[in-house]
């Protein structure tokens, strides 16, 4: 498939709406028109601008058959570029649609934060109505996806009524695993080949905290919650935990802190006295993820542990009194089905967790299931999911955030679930990135919001032994996180 842009270079954009047709495809991309290029199969996409007007057309050509679109947009409109480059994608949108027979729910949202879009909304005063009339007509959504995100903004909305802007997050990563899942894609070690990294590991990250304490000291801004994620951070010793999590005790002011969440992750990593430290050292959210309750497809996915090593280490972390557990899920996991996935969510709402989080399968590049040619993913994970959000909403649970990964089984979502009050403040914040989070550890990235709502993004070294080896060139770069501070106050 050959893409021509004549006229515009909303290449990003349109095509990740091509993609949406035309899935798991390298496209040839031309900015320039030759004849040559229009041989085989391709899509035309062109802007023209005239005096007072500029003319939109989209050509696209599958298996010889051809269907065109075009429109006009004023060039005194507002927001000129913008809705040139929004039309473009309904054009093509539409083009594709009639030449394979096939639709997107998301219509041309195609980003990985769609309620971001419907907060703006809100923001600006949008009534219910006109909301879901622009996401119908302008993005050509389908209802089941305007509900749901509408749903989830009003969530949000309610969770963060009493956000200070004065605030910030940490996100500290633990990225090693005991071994690795067939469908994961983290840059995550196991354990196994990485081991002897942990102990300086925990040095580096304990001298990277108290480093990041001293430059958000005498800011104003106060620590609003702590995540630490992974990979799995109980693939630490208990001790290893203690340690870290002591060091952010003695360096950061936690008095203003609203939630602490470890995300334990894996059952097979979980024992008493790693609860018992994580409990005793603040964190009051854990998340324990079975991702199936099927003994058999945990071992398809090799996922090394059994549903009943996880049962047993949510009622541990139930008795030990964690005040809120989250449960992740995956829809359409290999050698999955419909019923035992339905089965999957009836089990774990008979626990009763207060966050339960639906993913769909995403299967990137760096996973080995993409690369098992055996391993067939044949399951209609849409249905699984439909299920899921059916079954949580009757039990009582709201939409409170969601995001999509490309690669995504069925071009559907993830969304995490809460019961009312219960919602992760961690997970609303990276998503709709209305806070600054900041980040230590390998692998993880600092974002930082300013007051007019651009964002820096700072990276630290991605795999634990380039974070060793290079701390130092790290810590300089951490800098920059005092100077946008300094500035944006
Ligand atoms: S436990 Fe999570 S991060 Fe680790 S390998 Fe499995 S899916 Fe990946």
């Amino acid at each position: 498939m050959t893409l021509i842009f004549s006229g515009n270079d909303f290449k990003y954009e349109l095509e990740s709406v091509v993609k949406l047709f035309i899935p798991a495809t390298l496209f040839d991309i031309h900015f320039e028109v030759k004849p040559e290029y229009f041989s085989g199969d391709f899509c035309f996409i062109r802007r023209k601008r005239g005096k007072e007007k500029t003319y939109l057309y989209t050509v696209c050509r599958i298996d010889g058959k051809s269907v065109v679109r075009a429109q006009s947009i004023l060039n005194s409109s507002d927001n000129y570029e913008g809705n040139c480059e929004i039309f473009l994608a309904r054009l093509l949108f539409k083009c594709l649609t009639a030449l394979t027979g096939k639709s997107a729910k998301w219509g041309i949202l195609t980003g990985i934060r769609p309620v971001k879009r419907v907060n703006k909304m809100l923001d600006s005063g949008m009534s219910r109505n006109a909301i879901e009339r622009e996401l119908s007509e302008i993005f050509l959504c389908e209802k089941s996806k305007i509900d749901i995100a509408y749903k989830t903004a009003l969530t949000q909305k309610r969770a963060l009524e009493n956000m200070d802007g004065n605030t910030f997050s940490l996100y500290v990563s633990i990225p090693f695993c005991p071994s690795r899942c067939s469908y994961c894609s983290f840059v995550s070690q196991s354990v196994e080949s990485s081991i002897r990294l942990i102990p300086e590991y925990v040095d580096r990250l304990c001298d990277e905290i108290v480093y990041t304490a001293n430059i958000i000291s005498g800011k104003g801004l106060k620590l609003d919650t702590i995540y630490f994620g992974g990979g799995t951070p109980t693939s630490l010793e208990a001790d290893q935990l203690e340690k870290i999590m002591k060091t952010i005790s003695r360096h950061f002011d936690l008095s203003d802190l609203r939630e602490y969440t470890v995300e334990a992750g894996r059952a097979d990593t979980i024992t008493i006295e790693k609860l018992k430290v994580i409990k005793s050292c603040g964190a009051d959210r854990i998340s324990i993820n079975p991702q199936t309750m099927n003994d058999s497809v945990l071992k398809a996915i090799d996922r090394r542990h059994t549903v009943k090593q996880f049962t047993d280490s949510y009622k541990l972390a139930k008795k030990i009194g964690f005040e809120s557990i989250n449960t992740d899920l995956i829809a359409g996991l290999p050698t999955d089905t419909v019923e035992s996935f339905m089965k999957t969510v009836d089990a774990i709402l008979e626990l009763s967790p207060e966050n339960v989080t639906v993913h769909t399968l995403s299967i990137k590049r760096a996973a080995y299931l993409n690369r098992k040619s055996d391993m067939v993913i044949d399951n209609p994970a849409e249905q699984m999911v439909d299920y899921a959000s059916k079954r949580l909403m009757e039990s009582g649970y709201d939409p409170y955030y969601l995001y999509r990964q490309k690669n995504m089984l069925e071009n559907l979502e993830n969304i995490g679930w809460s019961k009312p009050g219960k919602e992760s403040l961690y997970n609303i914040y990276i998503m709709e990135e209305n806070q600054s989070i900041i980040a230590l550890g390998a692998g993880a990235s600092t974002k930082l919001v300013a007051r007019d709502g651009h964002l820096k993004r700072i990276f630290n070294y991605k795999f634990p032994l380039e974070y060793i080896k290079h701390f130092d060139i790290m810590l300089e770069k951490k800098n920059e996180a005092k100077e946008f501070i300094e500035k944006n106050r």
